[in-house]
């Protein structure tokens, strides 16, 4: 069975492709399930980078009608890739009960400063950043409103060297993933990027070796997430290379975060 949560629409205006196009292109590919997560609104403030909040309703009933359109050709849910943000606290569970979501990625890149200011983790500042995201992630799984960590070592991507706030950070996120059970997925748009330079060496900007490697020998869930913001890509030659890196390192990978 091949199946993709994390996938992009135009109406989060850095992708390409309506959803009906995703639909497609997931039939092409033989994938049997197919989660929408494109980047989700907050109500009252339109942060950038993500659709509009008066688009979700279109968003939501357009998927309903894909499920009914395409139901003997593969399974549909609907879903949202959001940060997680404290003063929304009450949103998340909005998204879930109100609009019926089936699922909620947590795609930390904004988050919480320890001054209250929202930051986002592609501007850290140093690895100390690091460990005040790694917080923002077990408190936003603690809620027990998110269903798969995306991209869980994200921040990685910034040129420092790695130091003990890397290995704190990764411990706390490893820890909460544990302990409230949720998913942990391995970003093949993290590949797309390819590999550059970087002061611990050669590299993926993410995913992080270092991060996967502590995993190895654990029962830990891991999906992989294509992220696509292109519907040819919606499991490309990178998903497949994410599946073999998982599989080498002997990792836990689930493919329906669904089916237990
Ligand atoms: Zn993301
Ligand atoms: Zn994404």
């Amino acid at each position: 069975m091949k199946a993709n949560f994390h996938t992009h629409t135009k109406r989060c205006k850095h992708a390409i492709g309506s959803e009906r196009d995703y639909v497609l292109a997931a039939i092409k590919n033989d994938l049997s399930v197919l989660g929408f997560s494109d980047h989700g609104p907050f109500p009252d403030k339109d942060y950038g980078s993500r659709m509009d909040f008066s688009e979700l309703n279109d968003y939501l009933s357009e998927i309903d009608s894909l499920k009914t359109e395409f139901r003997n050709k593969l399974k549909l849910y609907k879903g949202l890739e959001i940060e997680y943000l404290r003063k929304y606290e009450t949103y998340y569970e909005e998204l879930k009960v109100k609009y019926g979501l089936d699922y909620l990625i947590l795609g930390e890149h904004m988050y919480t400063d320890i001054d209250n200011q929202i930051k986002n983790i592609y501007f850290a500042n140093s690895t100390g950043d690091y460990i005040v995201y790694a917080k923002n992630i077990e408190e936003a799984v603690s809620t027990g409103l998110f269903d798969i960590i995306a991209h869980p070592d994200l921040m990685f991507l910034s040129e420092f060297s790695w130091d003990k706030n890397c290995d704190k950070a990764v411990s706390i996120i490893l820890s909460a993933a544990e302990k409230y059970d949720i998913p942990l997925e391995f970003n093949a748009n993290g590949l797309r990027r390819g590999k550059s330079d970087f002061p611990d060496g050669r590299r993926y900007p993410y995913p992080h070796e270092r991060f996967w490697n502590e995993l190895k020998g654990s029962n830990q869930r891991v999906i992989i997430g294509s992220d696509c913001h292109i519907p040819d890509l919606v499991y490309d030659n990178e998903c497949i290379k994410s599946l073999e890196i998982c599989t080498d390192l002997g990792l836990n990978v689930i493919e329906n975060i669904f089916e237990v």
